[in-house]
């Protein structure tokens, strides 16, 4: 088939750690190349965000990404995208109806994608499959007026819900809000993200540790709903250990970060400066070395759509301590690959970590249990091969362009 991915603010190619960097663009780019390993012609489409982007880009056998022009080229806030999909679907249009390359079904990525893709596909008849990634309305409720998404975001997404002709969800509190808004169960495929087990592994080299000192790692974008804050306050409850903060801007730019010198001043009136470690954004590549380095990994989201880095440290033997919420309460088992706490409680976080670091034994187990978790039950392979069944299924209902969807 020939696959056409869509992800308007989240490019395959994109360095790591940012605020809009994370998840989706490690989705989208291990998608990509194991739907092409399965011997798919896939193409990204993602928006142009630099002048000097070429038009197509090879990513690896089989994947192309292509640099949409839509709006300025240069790196814009996702929040500020909107205006620009109408040219973004325009230009998929005339692709689209061109013969150089007519996709056999799309698959959008984030809300703005599957508008721009339901338009181009009504126009040229292709189908679309959408994955949202994030919802607003869970947004909204987690962040009110600190939410900075348009007003107009949640029902667009309810609207692309009944528009698309398959929605792929990622975890089963997903399936529960989409039902919540109005989305018809029969149109949702469970498909949860992977892991490469074969990068994520637990043997290889390991970033350089004090011996005695035990080492709680967390990964994330710098934004507030990820808990950085809460895991610095429950710090206080766990004797001894550092605590190793990977991602945000790179080192380069840490001293000059407004987020990283909120997170060293709360560390500093929680006592705990010198224990915390801001590293900054490391390459995807070296992310294996950091989680290989760590006797846990914690995770506080106040909410999350799926989360990988849980279950990228599962494959490295790590276990995990994190917040009971979104995709974590399907890929960490609580009590047998790590511990689940609720969200934005510093203290019964604090406590799980103590309970974890101060019990060897049960340290590994559950990094036993994870591991194997996350091998058998995770990989990217198995995600391309149920969504090809779901593009075979949708391309069968290629409708004639201009048909109402
Ligand atoms: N990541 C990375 N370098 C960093 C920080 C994060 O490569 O400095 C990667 C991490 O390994 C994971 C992704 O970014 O693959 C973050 O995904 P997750 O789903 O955990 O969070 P999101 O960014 O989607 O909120």
């Amino acid at each position: 088939m020939r696959i056409a991915m869509i992800s308007e603010h989240a490019s395959p190619l994109a360095a790591l750690g940012g605020v809009d960097a994370g998840g989706q663009n490690t989705h989208v780019a291990e998608l990509a190349a194991a739907l092409a390993g399965q011997g798919h012609d896939v193409r990204v489409y993602t928006r142009r965000d630099s002048a000097d982007q070429p038009a197509l880009v090879p990513m690896r056998d089989g994947v192309v990404v292509a640099h949409v022009p839509a709006g300025p080229p240069e790196p814009l806030p996702k929040d500020e995208l909107l205006p620009y999909m109408r040219d973004f679907s325009r230009w998929l249009v005339d692709e689209w109806r061109g013969d150089e390359w007519v996709p056999t079904v799309a698959h959008a990525h984030f809300w703005m994608s599957g508008l721009a893709a339901v338009t181009a596909g009504r126009q040229t008849g292709v189908p679309v499959v959408q994955t949202y990634h994030a919802l607003g309305s869970v947004k909204k409720r987690h962040q009110g007026a600190a939410d900075t998404s348009p007003p107009k975001r949640i029902g667009y997404e309810r609207a692309l819900g009944r528009a698309v002709d398959r929605v792929v969800v990622q975890c089963q509190d997903e399936v529960r809000e989409l039902v919540r808004m109005g989305v018809p169960r029969t149109r949702m495929a469970l498909i949860p993200s992977g892991v490469d087990s074969e990068r994520f592994t637990p043997e290889g080299p390991a970033e350089p540790r004090d011996p005695d000192r035990p080492r709680i790692l967390t990964v994330g974008r710098y934004v507030e709903r990820k808990g950085f804050a809460d895991l610095i306050r429950a710090l206080r409850i766990v004797p001894k250990a550092e605590c190793v903060v990977v991602g945000g801007p790179p080192a380069a730019g840490l001293e000059a970060d407004s987020f990283a010198g909120k997170l060293r001043r709360l560390a500093e009136s929680a006592k705990v400066a010198d224990r915390v470690r801001l590293v900054g954004a490391v390459p995807a590549n070296e992310m294996p070395r950091w989680y290989r380095s760590a006797d846990v990994l914690a995770t506080a989201p106040w909410y999350e759509p799926f989360g990988l880095t849980p279950l990228e440290a599962m494959a490295c033997g790590v276990p995990v301590v994190g917040s009971s919420v979104g995709g974590l309460t399907d890929t960490v088992v609580d009590g047998l690959t790590g511990d689940l706490v609720s969200p934005r409680d510093p203290r019964s976080l604090g406590m799980a970590l103590r309970r974890v670091l101060g019990d060897p034994v049960r340290r590994f187990a559950y990094a036993t249990a994870a591991l194997d978790r996350a091998r058998q039950c995770y990989s990217w392979r198995r995600a391309a091969e149920q969504l090809s069944a779901v593009y075979e299924a949708v391309g069968e209902l290629r409708r004639p362009a201009g048909a109402a969807a």
